[in-house]
């Protein structure tokens, strides 16, 4: 087989992203439909500011009838779907360690990181396989192998948690021309990441830059020296989507600036 350059457009490709109102999401969103694809995108709240190339559904995905929502406005918009990205994700844990998290939060953390993408998944993959092809992306996070448990370790696990599920979809589905992959962010600069530092800020009467320093501290440190950009988180999963990976399958992307200290 010759080599040949492999488009990256993604014209005419139909498009979910959950969690596309902020951050990564949104990011996604826009590289997305730059690249050339009808976009629905789903948060509980609409986005500031005047309306992209997206279309926008409120619901909130961590809940049954919010998964089952977006799905059927999928179904009833195009059918099936070409692309899924899973964005959706994070969580309002206190501190306090394990024995802070009573059922409530574990039960909060699981359904925000995992079963919102279980639910969407089990709603949609099935026409995406009936169709023959598709890419589904699950956003998931470096801490599903480096764990920090002061405030996060329902997160972390529930990552876990998805990270394995996600493999095991893969290797279910991709035979039928469905590819599933993660990708594991370390610290991305987002709103939600910067609403973490001002609060490090705030907390302890530092000021941004040495609270900032504290949260890439936490993490052993980041060999690059700065956090990733939603843009540079997007572009990977642009490239996942697209015709460029398709022989990637089953495969997690860590995005970290190389904060994972092991192999
Ligand atoms: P973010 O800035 O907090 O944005 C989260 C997005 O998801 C928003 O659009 C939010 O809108 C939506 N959302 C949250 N909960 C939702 C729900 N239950 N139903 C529907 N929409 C919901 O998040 P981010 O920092 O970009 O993170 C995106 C993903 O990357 C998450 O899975 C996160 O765990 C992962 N990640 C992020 C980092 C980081 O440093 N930022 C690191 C590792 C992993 P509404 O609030 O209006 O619903």
């Amino acid at each position: 087989m010759t080599d040949t350059a492999i488009s990256d457009s993604l014209a005419g490709r139909r498009a979910l992203v959950t969690g596309g109102s902020r951050g990564i999401g949104a990011a996604v969103v826009a590289r997305l439909a730059a690249a050339g694809a009808d976009v629905l995108t789903t948060a509980r709240n609409a986005p500031d500011g005047p309306g992209g190339p997206a279309a926008f559904v409120a619901a909130d995905v961590s809940t049954p009838a919010g998964a089952a929502a977006v799905a059927r406005r999928v179904t009833e918009r195009w059918g099936t779907l070409d692309i899924l990205v899973n964005t959706v994700g994070g969580s309002h844990a206190g501190p306090g360690g394990f024995a802070a998290l009573d059922d409530e939060q574990w039960q909060a953390d699981l359904d925000t990181n995992l079963l919102g993408a279980v639910r969407l998944d089990r709603a949609l993959v099935p026409a995406m396989v009936a169709a023959g092809s598709g890419a589904v992306v699950h956003v998931t996070s470096i801490q599903r192998r480096m764990p920090l448990f002061e405030a996060t370790l329902g997160y972390a696990a529930a990552k876990a948690a998805l990270t394995t599920y996600s493999k095991g979809l893969a290797n279910e589905v991709g035979p039928s021309g469905v590819r599933v992959n993660t990708v594991a962010p370390g610290f991305v600069r987002t709103d939600g990441a910067d609403g973490l530092v001002q609060r490090i800020s705030d907390g302890q009467g530092i000021d941004r830059a040495a609270a900032l320093k504290q949260v890439m501290d936490s993490l052993g440190g980041i060999p690059i020296g700065r956090p990733a950009s939603p843009a540079e988180a997007a572009e990977l999963i642009a490239f996942l989507v697209s015709d460029r990976a398709g022989s990637v399958n089953g495969a997690e992307f860590v995005i970290d600036g190389g904060t994972v200290p092991t192999v």
